[in-house]
């Protein structure tokens, strides 16, 4: 086992919200009305519902979870924060205003429910990507809450997310200094597999590495970091063995075929190591030895953050590092890349 240093910053920690219910004190008079009147205030549009039990950890779903999340992730490390990243069906509805009024409630819930609760709690924002002008709204008012220190998107929405149509939601990331950290996860506007619809739990999640490579590359070939040279993208629970090899494919083609995107004129290695860091759980490697090849392919110590993915299935408990990996990393991954990743860590827990 490998011992994560006290005082780590978890940098991926699920929270979910119980039910429809539980976000109706948070939205408007009509909107209570319009979704009890719909029946629709039984709804489990939060991730992780009681048909998939193989999501989650048992304990989590029978639990006090304020009081599991305390337990596992924050004393259970000695945490000096974790971020929460509240994966919600508000980010996949197909009405926009629906969406808006859902991500506001959750935002609104998330600072009641959680941070509010304890002072190692950090969030990040669940915006309505659906209309990227609600989403930027949205980030414009949750930012003066210096608790909120991420933009939380899934990686497949309507269309790639290096569009334009998505610009105003960087623009106002960037505003704000907060990065945008790509959640594993789709609106299922599209099947999660490039040739169709999986039928079964394990093949969605194996494919989600598919959605985040070309998320990654949309954002680097429609020239998102052209346009917003400061933002920082962190790709969450995203698995880290797929990035050498992507990376080889991504900058053998760049080199033949750049002459079609003029404005890319940085090696897709060169950007990534910029702009982009990458949650550490799941790794996806076997073993000490894969794992020190694969670092050593990104030959970069500022790319990882620690994170435990609590409360998934996944969840190493104390093993939450993957093995094989220098204690000067784990030192950086666990404290030092989080702190110069998210600007607002730095200032509120300095
Ligand atoms: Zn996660």
């Amino acid at each position: 086992m490998t011992r994560v240093p006290v005082g780590a910053i978890d940098c991926d920690v699920h929270v979910s919200v119980p039910g429809m219910a539980a976000l109706l004190p948070y939205m408007s008079q009509a909107w209570r009305e319009m979704i009890v009147t719909r029946g629709t205030d039984g709804l489990e549009l939060a991730s992780y519902p009681a048909g998939t039990p193989l999501a989650t950890r048992p304990d989590w779903r029978e639990g006090e979870r304020l009081a599991v999340v305390r337990r596992e992730v924050l004393d259970g490390f000695g945490a000096r924060a974790a971020i929460l990243n509240c994966l919600h069906g508000g980010q996949a509805v197909h009405s926009e205003d629906l969406a808006r009024a859902l991500c506001q409630a959750v935002n609104d819930w998330l600072v009641e429910e959680w941070l509010d609760k304890d002072e190692r709690f950090r969030a990040s924002i669940v915006v309505p990507a659906q209309n990227p002008g609600y989403a930027a709204a949205e980030i414009d008012r949750c930012a003066k809450d210096k608790r909120f220190v991420q933009v939380q998107l899934l990686a497949s929405n309507e269309i790639m997310l290096g569009r334009k149509y998505y610009w105003p939601i960087y623009e106002a990331a960037a505003r704000h200094g907060l990065p945008v950290g790509i959640h594993g996860g789709s609106a299922y506007r599209h099947a999660p597999t490039s040739v169709g619809w999986p039928s079964h739990y394990l093949q969605d999640y194996v494919s989600h590495t598919m959605g985040l490579e070309s998320a990654l590359l949309s954002l680097m070939a429609e020239g998102v970091f052209n346009h917003v040279p400061d933002l920082r993208v962190v790709l969450i629970e995203s698995g880290v063995s797929w990035l050498p090899g992507f990376l080889w494919r991504a900058i053998k083609s760049w080199r033949g075929l750049r002459g079609e995107t003029p404005w890319f004129t940085t090696s897709p290695a060169d950007l990534v190591r910029r702009h982009v860091r990458l949650t550490a759980q799941p790794f996806d490697a076997p073993g000490a030895e894969e794992v020190q090849k694969i670092l050593a392919h990104i030959d970069c110590d500022e790319m990882l953050l620690f994170a435990t993915d609590f409360p998934h299935w996944h969840f190493d408990g104390q093993d939450a590092l993957p093995p094989g990996m220098p204690e000067a990393l784990i030192r950086k991954m666990a404290v030092d890349n989080p702190l110069a990743t998210y600007p607002r860590l730095k200032e509120t827990l300095a």
